[in-house]
């Protein structure tokens, strides 16, 4: 039997879900299909449910459904329960949809054991707001920062984040202009959606050094502007195919119960990308 998965957002046919699921399913040596979806807010929620009742074992949620997503889930794993924002929802035996987020365990896997970062008792800088920010601030909390800053342009929204996790460690919160105040930080995550338009925050200089980790959730074949800007200031740069992977990879393990080896996926990736 294969068992069926799909990736709903909008846009959705520039995403690499299918390929990292594909082969995740021949390392494991599962039969499973994986598909893309459009959605719009309008269908977003029969498309869910249609896809539940043709036997599927799961689908992921990308941009910008993940906050919509909690709406049609009947039960939540405690990580997409406090973040309010879903990427992934298991098809459950006993008919439930249950909601889960791996976004944040993707990040600081790639972050910790990829790039062999240490974050207990780092300064961490998180730029943006949205639904990727929101999913991932529980998880870089646990990893015992000293300090996590939400910068945001919208600052009350980066403000309604600071408090929502306030209870779990040292999170604050401002607009872009309060960055020029501040020491540089050990890892600058961007999670706004400016790369993809070859836009980048506006940073003062002093926030990045040799010892900065500049990380862009936005993968792409060229370094993001984010990325050559945060280089030429002397800082270590990565961009976020790491995150998408492993963050498939704990989607995958929820649905199949098997975790793939995921350093085997990444020389197929970087080829499909250049
Ligand atoms: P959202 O649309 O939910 O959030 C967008 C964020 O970008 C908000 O903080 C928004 O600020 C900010 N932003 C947008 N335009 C501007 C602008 N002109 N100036 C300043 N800030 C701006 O998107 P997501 O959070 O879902 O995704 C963000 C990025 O992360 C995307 O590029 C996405 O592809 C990537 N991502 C990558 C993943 C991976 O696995 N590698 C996983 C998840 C996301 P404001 O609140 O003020 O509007």
């Amino acid at each position: 039997m294969i068992n069926r998965y799909t990736v709903i957002g909008q846009p959705i046919a520039h995403s690499l879900s299918p390929v990292v699921h594909q082969l995740f399913g021949d390392l494991t040596q599962r039969k499973v299909k994986y598909t893309r979806t459009e959605a719009t807010p309008e269908t977003f929620e029969s498309i869910v449910l249609d896809w539940q009742r043709s036997g599927a074992k799961g689908c992921n949620i990308t941009a910008p459904f993940k906050e919509l997503a909690v709406t049609v889930c009947q039960r939540m794993a405690p990580n997409a329960k406090r973040a309010g924002s879903v990427n992934t929802i298991e098809m459950h035996r006993d008919g439930a949809l249950v909601g889960h987020n791996t976004d944040g365990a993707g990040l600081v896997a790639d972050i910790v054991v990829n790039k062999r970062r240490v974050l207990q008792d780092s300064r961490i800088l998180l730029l943006g707001a949205g639904g990727a920010a929101r999913g991932v601030i529980a998880p870089l909390l646990d990893a015992g920062p000293t300090m996590l800053h939400v910068a945001n342009r919208t600052s009350a929204k980066a403000d309604t984040l600071a408090s929502l996790f306030s209870d779990m460690g040292p999170v604050s919160a401002s607009g872009y202009e309060a960055l020029g105040d501040m020491a540089a930080f050990d890892v600058m995550i961007n999670a706004t959606s400016l790369s993809l338009n070859g836009e980048m925050p506006p940073l003062p200089n002093g926030l990045v050094g040799s010892q900065t980790l500049a990380y862009d959730m936005t993968y792409a074949k060229q370094d993001t502007v984010f990325m050559s800007w945060s280089r030429s200031r002397g800082a270590d740069t990565s961009s976020g195919l790491g995150m998408l992977v492993e963050q498939a990879a704990e989607s995958f393990f929820i649905w199949e119960g098997v975790r793939p080896k995921t350093r085997m996926v990444y020389p197929r990736l970087r080829e499909l990308l250049s």
